[in-house]
C-alpha cells in the first residue's frame, strides 16, 4: 500500500505510522525524521533544514522535495510505502504526484488523524524533543493550518478520516478499519 498521513502536530502520526509499516510490511518514511538523522551527522542537508526546524517552519520545497524523491528511488519502497510528514503543502503534493506518476503510481488513500489542538499541546511538550518548546509547537500549528490543511481538499477523493484521540491501539484499529483492512 501507498499512503500518506496527514495531521497536525503530536496527532500521533509517526506512533501510528511506525505500528501501520510494521503490519503492511511497508517501509515508513518520515521527512521529520530524516532532517533529524542529517542534523545529527551534520550533513549540508541538516545544517538547511535546522533554522526552519527550530523555528517550526517548513523546510523549502526544494530541499524537501528532492530527499523525498531520493527515498522513493530505493528498492525497499517498491512493495509500498508509509509517507509521514510529507507532503506539507499543496505544492509539495503536486511533486510527490509527478514522482509517483513517472513510475506509474499512484497512492491508495490519505489518512488524515483528526485530534484537539489544545489538547496536543501538552503531548508535545512532554516529548522533549528540541522544536517541542510551546513558541515553537503553536507555530507548527499555525504552519498546520495555513499550509498543510489546504491539502484534504486537494486530496479529498482519497481521504481517509481518522479519530485520532484515545489509545494507541484503539486508534490504529480505526486506522485499518477505515482503510477497509481491519
Ligand atoms: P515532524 O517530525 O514531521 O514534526 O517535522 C519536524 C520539522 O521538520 C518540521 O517542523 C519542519 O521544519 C521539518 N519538516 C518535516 N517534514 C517537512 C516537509 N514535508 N516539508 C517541510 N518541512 C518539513
Amino acid at each position: 500500500m501507498r499512503l500518506v498521513l496527514v495531521g497536525p502536530p503530536g496527532a500521533g502520526k509517526g506512533t501510528q505510522a511506525v505500528r501501520m509499516a510494521e503490519r503492511l510490511d511497508v517501509p515508513h518514511i518520515s521527512t521529520g525524521d530524516l532532517f533529524r538523522a542529517n542534523l545529527k551527522n551534520e550533513t549540508e542537508l541538516g545544517l538547511e533544514a535546522k533554522r526552519y526546524m527550530d523555528a517550526g517552519d517548513l523546510v523549502p520545497d526544494e530541499v524537501t522535495v528532492a530527499m523525498v524523491r531520493d527515498r522513493l528511488g530505493d528498492p525497499d519502497t517498491e512493495k509500498g510505502f508509509i509517507l509521514d510528514g510529507f507532503p506539507r503543502n499543496v505544492a509539495q503534493a503536486g511533486s510527490l504526484g509527478e514522482i509517483l506518476a513517472d513510475k506509474g503510481l499512484a497512492l491508495d488513500a490519505v489518512v488524515q488523524f483528526e485530534v484537539d489542538d489544545e489538547a496536543v499541546v501538552q503531548r508535545l511538550l512532554g516529548r522533549g524533543r528540541s522544536d517541542d518548546n510551546e513558541d515553537t509547537i503553536r507555530n507548527r500549528q499555525q504552519v498546520y493550518r495555513d499550509e498543510t490543511a489546504p491539502l484534504l481538499e486537494h486530496y479529498a477523493d482519497q481521504l481517509v478520516v481518522v479519530d485520532a484521540m484515545g489509545e494507541v491501539e484503539e486508534i490504529t484499529d480505526r486506522v485499518f478499519a477505515a482503510l477497509g483492512k481491519g
